[in-house]
């Protein structure tokens, strides 16, 4: 078994969870989103490819024709410069003080976020060495202000012109047109670049969002890019199961877990799974989260505590809740979507999360 095909070393029968990662689908949502407009798009594998492992993803992506990767973090793109290394890797915080002379020896390129960046990255890199920009249009979180874009030297010629939607998962939102029009200028401003604007949500916009080089994250992980707008165009790439530790028949109203937060009928049965908070399970999913048990969607109920969760797996009956047995948090029939909107936040948060301590299961790569 390759490191590929379980990149912790947790053999999967002794796994309280398995995190199942389908390469297959993840280069699939890649091609589509590349392929929607006709542009190129970058792989955007920050946070260990959104929590899925940065190695396999980003192979995979590099043979499904990906030539550009987005990290957010220096030390992010030297694990990925040993990894792929011909790929071009933007880096997209930029230098922090006295890091440039690094990125040069790794061939990463910056991307310059602050007059500041700028000053320092051409006071110590080497002369050639790429660089890009990041100029904030509206999002005001990273990138050089609009204001200071007349302040950068005569010469100054980035290869990569970026900037960031901040609503692009809102079609509707006017701060996407508005963003939409400042970028087209500083494109003019700087014909020489790479122009880059459109993350997953951005490319769904239409393609005068696409412009040279999409950056898709969320999408090519399977996450809808428009949650409540239709049904989630990209194809599911993972899959969390749990297994079920203990199973007990509750007799006598009687409350679970923590704090008495849930009471259950008597006759009910629960099944308690080996995953908790410390595996990346929100603990706000506590009384409100699903699982899938067989064909049977079970609730949690009681607090998610740090490595148990309970499930009233009544309704699925004492046959297929068994100790072994997993309950599906994450499949077919209970999406990254589904478990997120239960825990009040985006997939995002949950895919980031999740794999500290399950086993992690690469297919189709
Ligand atoms: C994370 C990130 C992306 C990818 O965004 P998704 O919404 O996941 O598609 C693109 N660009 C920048 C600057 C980012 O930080």
């Amino acid at each position: 078994m390759s490191e590929d095909d379980f990149a912790r070393d947790v053999p999967p029968e002794l796994a309280g969870a398995i995190l199942t990662v389908d390469l297959g689908a993840i280069a699939a949502n890649w091609r589509a989103l590349r392929d929607r407009h006709g542009t190129d798009c970058a792989g955007v594998v920050k946070a260990d490819a959104y929590g899925l492992g940065l190695g396999p993803v980003a192979r995979v992506l590099a043979r499904a024709g990906c030539r550009v990767f987005c990290v957010a973090m220096p030390e992010e793109g030297l694990r990925l410069r040993r990894i792929l290394p011909d790929a071009t890797i933007l880096v997209l915080s930029g230098p922090l003080p006295g890091g440039e002379g690094l990125f040069a020896a790794h061939a990463l390129v910056p991307i310059l976020n602050s007059l500041e960046q700028v000053a320092a990255w051409r006071a110590h890199a080497p002369a050639g060495a790429a660089y890009g920009l990041h100029v904030d249009t509206g999002m005001n979180r990273l990138g050089l202000p609009l204001a200071d874009v007349d302040a950068l030297p005569a010469d100054f010629a980035p290869g990569w012109l970026l900037s960031h939607l901040a609503c692009a998962d809102e079609p509707g939102h006017a701060l996407n047109a508005g963003q939409l029009a400042a970028f087209r200028a500083l494109r003019a401003r700087f014909p020489g670049a790479v122009a880059s604007l459109a993350n997953s949500a951005g490319l769904l916009l239409g393609r005068d969002y696409a412009f040279d080089l999409g950056r898709p994250g969320i999408g090519v992980y399977g996450g809808h890019p428009c949650p409540g707008h239709g049904p989630n165009p990209m194809a599911p790439v993972v899959r969390l199961d749990a297994r079920i530790v203990q199973v007990r028949r509750v007799d006598t109203p009687q409350t679970v877990g923590y704090g008495a937060s849930h009471r259950c009928e008597g006759g009910s049965l629960l099944a308690t799974v080996a995953a908790g908070y410390a595996d990346g399970l929100p603990r706000t999913l506590s009384n409100r989260g699903r699982g899938m048990l067989g064909e049977q969607l079970v609730p949690m109920v009681g607090r998610v505590s740090m490595d148990l969760t309970v499930f009233d797996v009544t309704a699925a009956g004492p046959d297929l809740a068994r100790p072994g047995a997993f309950i599906t948090l994450i499949g077919p029939h209970h999406s990254v979507d589904d478990l997120a909107a239960e825990a009040g936040t985006i997939p995002y948060e949950i895919l980031t999360a999740l794999g500290r301590r399950h086993a992690r299961r690469h297919i189709g790569g």
